[in-house]
């Protein structure tokens, strides 16, 4: 038994075609402390599960999606495979049961965000099958475990559940420690745990990486990689800016930060089960793995530099909640932030003036935002606005709250090509400031302020610019 064990984790995108299954199996065996595996639904599978669910569908429809669903996930096992192997018949008992699933769905006309999680969590049941029986055939003694049968234990927030740590310690790593004792390479089903009532219970969006941590907590494993297909975070994106470069480190806050600001290469919340732990994350190409990534752990603060990445989030709305003296009105801001909340209208930034309380909040959740907030009581608030859809910029470094200056070099930058500058949230964390622009800025806006801090691209001959 290795107390060094790494925890590794694959993206849709990695498990997703016949031939990455050779990458992980190689991976597996450069590698004997890699004995954890966490692995994401097969690329579009939970788009397609939650389509499905969408609204009643007739049965003919359902009988087709589910033929849909295991055509894809016997096509990736490898030829190799032999017939009436496990991993057939056990994708053949999941369609069989998610196909029950969606027939009652359908009947009762109904779906409750419990019956939604149990759904979606038909993508990482499916790919576990499929990644256990094809690294097998490759020669490695893989075995696949659903993490809600393995005491992977969450809170009731079906959705956007958390994982209950110690639980989850107390009753999933003596099973997984044994898998481990016996020589077993255990691949376990991300994004998804068992919630207090028994059922299942997922982390939102993406969850398979708040999921590799929760296990890493578990076990005590110091190491997380994350493997992509891409490398792991940039300066920039770098379809805007084409002369990002990559990070080869980042603080807990900052990637956090870039994650729930638009960074799409981490869940949000990953690094919170990593930091109480101590664990590092590094974010890795499967293509490249040789190349470092991006480390993520607890000595990668450096506070010397200035400005390290640039994020941004699209389709954005401010609503702006009018009241005579909202500075005076004691609790309209914790008042108008629980009616959000309990409708489940995520908010991104919030800024408040004596007269006004500005929320950003995604522009599909205007709708339901406006309807909760009308519902405080009228003495509270005069009129509630809603301002054109904007685009969310975030800047972030652990230098940020040490430097001079920062802000102001960038806010220039911004207003140097004419833009307006439309919200802006500072200090709130020592790490990371946003502010919102019309998003027909955006571009310009985060070329603006990547430039200032790392300099303009070298035109070549040619017109290209390069990094
Ligand atoms: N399959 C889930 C999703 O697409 C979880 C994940 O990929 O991490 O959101
Ligand atoms: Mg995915």
């Amino acid at each position: 038994m290795t107390e060094f064990a790494k925890l590794a984790k694959f993206g849709g995108a990695c498990v997703s075609e016949p031939d990455m299954y050779r990458r992980i199996a190689a991976l597996i065996r450069d590698d004997a402390t890699r004995r954890f595996l966490v692995v994401s639904a097969i690329s579009s599978v939970t788009d397609s599960l939650l389509a499905a669910v969408s609204k009643p569908r007739a049965e003919k429809e359902i009988d087709s999606f589910v033929a849909e669903m295991r055509r894809v996930h016997l096509r990736l096992l490898s030829k190799g495979e032999p017939a009436g192997d496990v991993a057939v018949e056990a994708i053949e008992a999941l369609c069989t049961k998610l196909s029950r699933l969606l027939y009652g769905i359908s009947y009762t006309e109904e779906i409750t965000p419990r019956v939604q999680d149990f759904a979606l969590s038909f993508g990482e049941r499916l790919a576990a099958q499929v990644v256990a029986a094809n690294l097998r055939t490759d020669g490695v003694d893989a075995v696949s475990f659903e993490a809600d049968q393995i005491g992977l234990m969450t809170d009731e927030n079906y959705g956007n559940a958390s994982a209950l740590l110690e639980e989850t310690k107390v009753h999933m790593a003596p099973f997984l420690r044994r898998q481990e004792g016996a020589g077993h390479v255990s691949v376990i089903t991300g994004f998804f745990g068992q919630s207090p009532e028994g059922k299942t219970a997922t982390f939102g969006r993406g969850g398979s990486d708040y999921s590799a941590a929760v296990v890493a907590y578990a076990l005590g494993l110091p190491l997380i990689e994350i493997w992509k297909d891409i490398g792991g975070f940039m300066s920039a994106d770098p379809k805007i800016v084409p002369e990002a470069f990559p990070l080869a480190a980042l603080s807990y806050d900052e990637a956090a930060e870039l994650s729930y600001f638009g960074a799409k290469v981490l869940h949000p919340r990953a690094v919170q089960p990593a930091r109480a732990s101590g664990a590092s994350i590094a974010v890795k190409n499967i293509y490249d793995p040789k190349e470092p990534g991006t480390r993520i752990g607890p000595d990668t603060v450096d506070r010397t530099g200035d400005v390290k990445s640039v994020s941004y989030v699209q389709d954005l709305t401010t609503l702006k909640v009018f009241t005579a003296g909202a500075g005076v009105k004691e609790g309209l801001l914790s008042h108008a932030a629980i009616a959000l909340a309990s409708s489940g209208v995520n908010v991104y930034t919030a800024a408040t003036s004596q007269t006004c309380i500005a929320f950003v909040v995604e522009s599909d959740a205007v709708g339901q935002a406006k309807k909760s907030l009308g519902r405080l009581p009228p003495t509270a608030v005069d009129r509630i606005e809603v301002a054109p859809p904007a685009s969310l910029i975030c800047f972030v470094g652990e230098g940020l709250g040490y430097a001079k200056g920062i802000a102001a070099r960038v806010f220039r930058a911004v207003a140097e090509r004419g833009i307006n500058v439309q919200l802006i949230s500072a200090g709130a964390s020592m790490v990371a400031y946003h502010f919102t622009v019309d998003t027909k800025d955006l571009e310009r806006a985060v070329q603006a302020v990547h430039r200032e801090f790392f300099g303009q691209p070298i035109r070549v001959a040619g017109g290209a610019a390069t990094g």
